[in-house]
């Protein structure tokens, strides 16, 4: 049981760093652009926008660990701490900030300001793409998932669609651990869209930018289509867009599903080894850790 929890576990936080760094690659590009130049996107190539060098991962999986890390060093969840390490992660000059976050946190440094102000542009996936270490921590005791996920995702995204996308990305995690039912997990998004029918894929038409409604929509319908870890994350990223994080999010979401084992290992061993290793110690802690809010609510 134990083995199975782990297997999952790391199925999902190293499926979500595999799928930045392939995406990464073809972020930015649309299908036709990656099919004149790849074929099929299917290999651990680095280069894209960014020209990283293969393997590398970009501010999805950094921010992810900086966010984890602050639960380890804290052994809770404190706002400050894991806003502090996200400053530490901007000032270390990252290969890329997305402006909402880069924003988010400057007024964090100068203002002081834990909550950034509503904001109608603030729908990026920005918050939903690192929620993962709160997803793993809280398996024990869910009941602290919504505070802790909002808290950090307003730090930078203050905006409804990114707070729902990102509640509802962690229910699905949590659904795949608890049941491994995949209808079940479809089914949780499929509420939220029979309340907010805009966020509906069954009509999926390509829309795959950072918008949090398009990665929404991405995600869940290559997920929903795929039958393994290998096609759903090919399928995602050579849909181009906002492809690391789309691959990032579906990694997360297949990698739990289907465990580590279907990983195929050409990926991994393509990451970057300190990822790995980060990714790999951080699970194993995030899983164990009491669950503890040490912010004042
Ligand atoms: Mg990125």
């Amino acid at each position: 049981m134990k083995n199975e929890l782990l297997r999952r576990a790391l199925g999902s936080y190293l499926g979500f760093a595999v799928g930045d760094a392939l995406g990464a690659t073809t972020e930015f590009m649309n299908p036709r652009e990656i099919k004149e130049q790849y074929g099929v996107h299917n290999r651990i190539i680095g280069g894209g926008w960014l020209k990283l060098r293969a393997g590398r991962v970009t501010d999805d999986t950094e921010m992810a660990l900086a966010l984890g890390s602050s639960i380890i060093e804290q052994k809770g969840f404190l706002l400050k701490a894991a806003a502090d390490n996200f400053v530490n992660w901007m000032k270390s000059k990252p290969v890329d900030i997305g402006s909402t976050v880069r924003r988010g946190l400057r007024d964090y440094v100068t203002l002081g300001r834990t909550e950034s102000p509503y904001s109608e542009q603030s729908a990026g996936n920005g918050a939903a793409m690192r929620n993962l270490p709160v997803v793993l921590y809280c398996l024990k005791d869910w009941s602290k998932f919504e505070y802790m996920s909002l808290a950090q995702g307003r730090l930078t995204h203050n905006n409804e669609h990114s707070d729902r996308i990102t509640l509802v990305f962690g229910e699905m995690v949590r659904e795949i651990f608890s049941s491994g039912d995949k209808l079940k997990v479809l089914e949780i998004g499929n509420r939220l869209i029979r309340e907010y029918p805009k966020y509906s894929y069954s009509n999926y038409k390509g829309e795959c930018s950072g918008y949090v409604i398009d990665t929404f929509k991405t995600v869940m319908h290559f997920f929903a289509e795929g039958e393994y870890f290998e096609d759903t994350m090919v399928n995602t990223v050579n849909q181009g867009g906002d492809a690391d994080t789309n691959g990032a999010i579906v990694g997360m979401l297949a990698g739990a599903m289907y465990g580590v084992n279907n990983i195929p290992s050409k990926w991994l061993r393509k990451l970057d080894t300190k990822v790995v290793d980060a990714v790999s110690e951080q699970t194993g802690r995030l899983l164990n850790l009491e669950v503890r809010v040490h912010d004042e609510i």
